[in-house]
Formats: structure tokens, sequence, C-alpha cells
């Protein structure tokens, strides 16, 4: 077996006092907020992939905060306060990364986004059209800006989509890219002297009095003060018992399209399935389109934490890409890749320390990059404290 050197031993494994397993959103938010509330601890990110490899490098880059479908589906089973307070950090955890990154680095760009009603979605759409007023009074009161929410169907004729009937836009909602927001992160990382190491896949964890005992599955062992687990979608490995699956998410980039007659992010078939434009790397007057999901069609094996694509679902969100957003035109794909959610009955993360010296800041749905910010400093907070 490769064992660690005296050398390695000291210089990068000397117990750390906080061990982040899993360097995406969450895992690099916690670590800054660490080194904020005391910048002389030793604070390590421990990452399986050469790059993060889970959600964060993965998703669609929406910033988003919640759509009307799916808050009043939420309001089904939470209360109006409980779902008001996750829509409310969402918006707050988008602001304070981009805040933090710049608006610039990560390409954000305030196109908003809408939320496409098919033709048989009719009461789903009255609804909404009833809740309107309601929720744009509760999103002016924690947002600071009035009628967030406005239906705007006549653009679907702009836009050039078949088969759809209504549409509500909200004009808060923006994308980044997701590439340049994880790599600065990484670089912010780096420059504040948190220790980040890739390719190690940590098997095991072994809690005493005084430390936990970290295994790799390449046997490497070394020790922290304590350990944060911040895996998401892959967290049921160590601790198998607590209310959350993993959920893949299929995704596909088209060539670049001359004349795209859409910009923002768009939210279909209850929110199962989105789409946006993608404008990085394509000639000026072209855009790609960004398009996943559909994981609807197949629960059973799309709860899965292992990556991969099916026919099922590719050709699925082929058919609506040729039939639907982009009826008539000449598209073509130019990749697919998949990505790992972690997801529980509840939206709310599972920020909770399981043991003396040990917490988990998981579950971070399909909008951790709005909640992944302030998820990874809540989680800092308790450890910190615990
Ligand atoms: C396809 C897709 C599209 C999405 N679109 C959006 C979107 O548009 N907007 C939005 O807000 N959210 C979106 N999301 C959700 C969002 O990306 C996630 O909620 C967020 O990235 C979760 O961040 P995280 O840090 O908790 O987890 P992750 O990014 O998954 O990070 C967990 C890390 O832990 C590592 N790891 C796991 N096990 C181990 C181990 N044993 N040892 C060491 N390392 C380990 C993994 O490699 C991974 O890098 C999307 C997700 C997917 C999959």
């Amino acid at each position: 077996m490769n064992t660690l050197s005296f050398w390695e031993q000291q210089s990068f494994f000397r117990t750390a006092d906080i061990v982040i397993i899993g360097s995406g959103i969450v895992g690099l938010n916690a670590a800054f907020a660490l080194k904020k509330m005391d910048s002389s601890l030793k604070v390590m990110v421990i990452e399986r992939g050469p790059l993060p490899f889970g959600a964060s490098t993965k998703n669609a880059g929406f910033a988003c905060f919640g759509s009307m479908t799916e808050i009043l589906d939420d309001l089904k089973t939470s209360s109006k306060d409980a779902v008001f307070s996750l829509v409310e950090k969402r918006w707050h955890g988008l602001q304070k990364l981009r805040a933090m990154l710049g608006d610039e680095s990560i390409q954000y760009q305030p196109f908003g986004g809408y939320e496409i009603f098919k033709k048989n979605e009719k009461e789903q759409f009255e609804k909404c059209l009833q809740h309107l007023p309601e929720f744009n009074q509760i999103l002016s009161g924690i947002t600071g800006h009035q009628n967030v929410y406005t239906v705007v169907s006549n653009k679907n004729a702009e836009f050039g989509f078949r088969n759809t009937s209504q549409l509500i836009f909200n004009q808060l909602e923006g994308q980044l890219n997701t590439g340049e927001m994880m790599k600065k992160l990484i670089h912010l990382a780096i420059e504040q002297g948190i220790q980040l190491i890739n390719g190690l896949d940590i098997e095991f964890l072994n809690e005493n009095e005084n430390q936990v005992d970290i295994v790799a599955g390449n046997g490497w062992r070394f020790s922290a003060r304590k350990v944060l687990v911040a895996t998401n979608g892959f967290a049921r490995h160590f601790f198998p018992d607590i209310e959350l699956w993993p959920a893949r998410n299929q995704v596909l980039i088209t060539k670049p399209i001359d004349k795209l007659p859409f910009k923002g992010s768009f939210h279909y078939d209850k929110g199962f399935v989105y789409f946006r434009n993608v404008d990085v790397a394509c000639p000026p007057s072209k855009s790609r389109i960004l398009l996943g999901g559909s994981r609807n069609l197949d629960l059973q094996a799309e709860n899965t934490a292992e990556f991969g694509t099916t026919d099922l679902i590719q050709n699925a969100l082929l058919k609506l890409l040729k039939e639907v957003i982009l009826p008539d035109r000449k598209v073509e794909v130019e990749s697919w890749w998949s990505g790992i959610m972690g997801l529980g009955k509840t939206k709310r993360p599972l920020i909770e320390m399981r043991s003396p010296r040990i917490g988990i800041a998981v579950r971070l749905g399909g909008m951790g990059v709005a909640l992944g910010s302030l998820a990874g400093e809540e989680a800092a907070g308790m450890i910190f404290q615990e």
C-alpha cells in the first residue's frame, strides 16, 4: 500500500481543526465562513473528484428562488412562514454569492425567469393567477421589488414555443456561469489559506473523545478535531439513516444556434424540466440551449447516486427540444452530462450535528446555487460552536 510519508503526514495531514468532506458550493462556503470566524483555524477541504464532482459544477446555473407553482406545491405540505422563509433564504443567499464573487466573474445575467404552462395546465395557471397579488406582496417585503411575477403569455409567439399556453415572468431571476462560479470559489479558498485536497475518497469516520479519525479509500489515515460532511446527494454513505435520497439529473447543451429567439431561464412541466440560453463559447448573434431534467419520467431509476444518461430521458428531452422549444429549426446536441442532487421530503437543507465532533450540511435540493452560501455559513457556525 502507498502509505503517507512522514513529510506528507506533517505538511499536509497534521491534525486539522476542521476537515470538510466535499468541495461543492456548501463545503467551500463553510470553509470561508470558518476562516472568517477565526483566521488561525486549520481548515482542510477534501474532495474525491479531480474537480468538485456532484452537483455544483454540473448544474444549470439558474439564479432562482422559487417559481409560483413550486411555491404553491410547497404550501401543500409546509406553512406559509416556512415556505417563504426558505424563499427569503434563497434570495439572500443569491445576493451574498453575487456580492462575494462579483457579477462579472460569474457572468451573472439578469434576464429573468419564465414559468411555462402547457395547454393542459389551465387549472394550475388559474391557481397561480389567483395567488399572484399575494405572492407579489410577500416578495416585495423580501426583495424590495414590486410585481416580481407578471403574466407575459404574449411572449409565447415571440419565443416561438409550440403547444404552450401561458407564461409567468419572474423579473428577479438571473443566470450565471456555473464553471466560473466554482473556479472563483476554489480560487478564493486557496487565497484564504484553506487546504484543498482533491482525488481522495473518504471511506470511513471514527469519532473518539478527542478527535475524529478519517480513513480514505486508499488506506490513508489522518485526523481532525471536527469533521463537517458536505457531500449532499452522497451523504448516505456516511449516514444511511438520514432523510435524504440522491436524484440524478441529465442535461444537454446544443451547438451554437443562430438568432435564438429567447433569453432567460425557463421552468417547464412543474419545474421538472428547465432550459436557458447559454452564450458561452458562441460567435456573436448565436446562443446555445442548455436543457435538463425530466427525472419524473423514471423516478425509480433516477433516484440514484450513479452518474449516467438513459435513452428514456435523452429521448424525452430531445423531443421537447425539437417539438416544443425550437420547433421547425435545425438543432444539434453538442454534449450530455449528469449531476447528482440531494433531495428530501422537505426542501430545507439538513444541517445538524450528528455527534459531538461530526456535523452535516446536505440536502440542498434543486436550488443549491441560491442556498449554498448561507447553508455553508450556518454549518460553519454550528460546527465552530459545538
Ligand atoms: C443537473 C443539475 C442542475 C441543477 N441546476 C440548478 C440550478 O440551475 N440552480 C440551482 O440553484 N441549483 C441547481 N442544482 C442544484 C445545485 O447544483 C445543488 O443543490 C448544489 O450544487 C449542491 O451543492 P453541495 O455543495 O451541497 O453538493 P455537491 O456540489 O454535490 O458537492 C458534494 C461534493 O462531495 C464530494 N464527495 C462525495 N462523497 C465524497 C467522499 N466520500 N469523499 C470525498 N468527497 C466526496 C462530491 O464529489 C462532490 O463534489 C442543480 C443540480 C443538478 C444535478
